[in-house]
Formats: C-alpha cells, structure tokens, sequence
C-alpha cells in the first residue's frame, strides 16, 4: 500500500504534466472506485486548467481554475502512468512506458500539454472526488488528519503533547492518522529503527511527566523526518530513470533497514542483533529487540 513517499512521488511525477495544462477530456470507465465518482464528474472537469498539484497526507490534490479540488487517493492498489502523444519524442523526465494492465484503467485524463494521465487500480479502493477547495479543511476525510510530518509544524514537542496521554504502544501511536499523517506500517518500523525505539514501548514515554518532549521524542521525529526523505529521494531518482521502473509512477526500489527483514542481521553498527518479527494490532511489526530499547 502506498505511503507518504510514494504518493509524494506520484506528485512529483504529475505535476509536470498537469500544471498549467487545462484537462480537454475526461473518460470515466468505472465508476465504482472506494465511493462512487461524482455524477457530476466529468463536467466539472472538463476544460479546467489545473493550477496545482498538492498531497495531503496520502491524498493528491488537483486544484483546478473553477475553484474545485480533484481530490484523489490511491488505494491498495492503485497507480497513475503518463504517456506522451508524440511517442517519437525523446523519453523525458517523466516518461513511462506502458505497463499495467489496461482493464484497470479506470479514469483517463486527456491533458493540453499532449500527455495522457491514467489512473490504473485493479482492486478498486481507490478514490477521486472533487471538493470545493473552501470545503477541503473540513472535509471528513481531511478534518481529522493530523500535522505533516515534514512540515516545520510537526517537532518533538507536538509529537510528545499527542503521544502523552496514549494508552498504545508507540508503533500504534504513529499509525495514527491524527497524530502524525502519512505514516504506514512499513515507515514507523523504519522511523523507529532509525531512532532506536521499540515499538512495543508505551507511546506515553516519548514524553515526560510533564508533557514535555522527552529525548526520545526528539530522535523519533528526526528518524521520521529522514526516513521519509531517504525515500522520497529514491522515488525522485525512480522518476528521472524511467527505465528503472515498471512503467507507475510512484513505486520504487527500496532499501529498508528492518521492514521484511526477518531473521537477517541488524543493521545498527555493532549491534549483532537479528531483525525480528511480531504481529501488533494485526499487523505484521519488524524490529530489532537488541538495539531497539
Ligand atoms: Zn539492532
């Protein structure tokens, strides 16, 4: 399932394509994604320039010249390719070779700039609905969303204040969307490896009696902040070496310290530990018990 990074890497590849372009046709092949498409779907897309590509949390956001947001999610499964018109030109930045299979594309975007955005999402949980940008903040899927993790406003001292009175253990604690937003299961096992916390550890001990950001809370949100730009940066170079990917935008080539690592060694220096793991909250947690306290 996609996290922070991915979608941010999907972003990253769109907005190229889609800002400053005006949308000049729309197919909607499936209306039935997660909720149904909006009737009005079609219509209140065509012939919108798009001012900006956004992401909030795990959602792209289109704004678009009448005032609306094309609000867009995608899912478990779901991926946008670009293809180019002109298939003679020079493969650019952004260019990707078809791949997906093409019963799962669901939604076309004919853009003016001459490229073809297709939303491809085989299991269909994915989402597009279109908001009024006055209406997002308040929107029910955007009102409970908690602080940006890269943004300057997510800092030990807010990430202690929302873990304080937790009950969960700190994995639980990051998985939660009104804590911190975007965060998976595959980056809090990387975030906590990187600040050497257990993730069994009780969310409350990040902070002090007081409330106060302990020390620890002070490595996690560096971990957190770092791990996130780790990969981001691997999407980044997955976007500009289109020949490294399998034609999506968004899915890249990773290099996890703990995440699907059972059973082989820890990677922390000296450490001699072995990667392990253990199913919280149905969830499947990897760790290392030596070096993470
Ligand atoms: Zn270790």
């Amino acid at each position: 399932m996609p996290e922070l990074p991915e979608v941010e890497t999907v972003r990253r590849g769109l907005a190229p394509v889609m800002e400053g372009a005006r949308i000049v046709r729309v197919v909607a092949r499936r209306p039935d994604l997660r909720q149904p498409l909006p009737r009005d779907f079609v219509k209140r897309l065509e012939g919108q320039t798009v001012t900006g590509v956004g992401r909030r949390a795990k959602y792209l956001t289109a704004d678009l010249g009448s005032g609306d947001v094309l609000l867009m999610h995608l899912g478990m499964s779901g991926s946008f390719r670009v293809d180019h018109d002109d298939k003679k030109a020079p493969p650019g930045e952004f260019h990707h070779p078809r791949a997906a299979a093409p019963a799962h594309d669901h939604v076309v975007f004919h853009m003016s700039s001459g490229a073809t955005v297709t939303f491809n999402d085989p299991r269909r949980f994915g989402l597009m609905l279109i908001v009024p940008r006055r209406e997002l903040a308040a929107h029910p899927l955007m009102r409970e969303v908690g602080p940006e993790p890269l943004g300057n406003a997510f800092d030990a001292e807010l990430l202690a204040e929302a873990c304080a009175a937790k009950k969960t253990s700190l994995k639980a604690a990051l998985l939660d969307q009104t804590v911190v937003a975007g965060l998976g299961n595959i980056y809090v096992c990387e975030a906590l490896h990187r600040a050497l916390l257990s993730p069994k550890r009780s969310a409350a001990t990040i902070a002090t009696r007081t409330g106060a950001p302990h020390v620890r809370a002070v490595a996690l949100v560096d971990a957190i902040k770092a791990v996130l730009n780790d990969a981001i940066r691997a999407g980044g170079s997955s976007l500009r070496d289109h020949r490294r990917t399998d034609g999506e935008l968004g899915y890249f080539q990773h290099h996890f310290r703990v995440y699907d690592r059972e059973g082989e060694p820890c990677v922390t220096p000296k450490c001699g530990g072995t990667v392990k793991r253990i199913v919280q909250n149905g969830r499947s947690t990897y760790f290392c018990p030596v070096c993470q306290k």
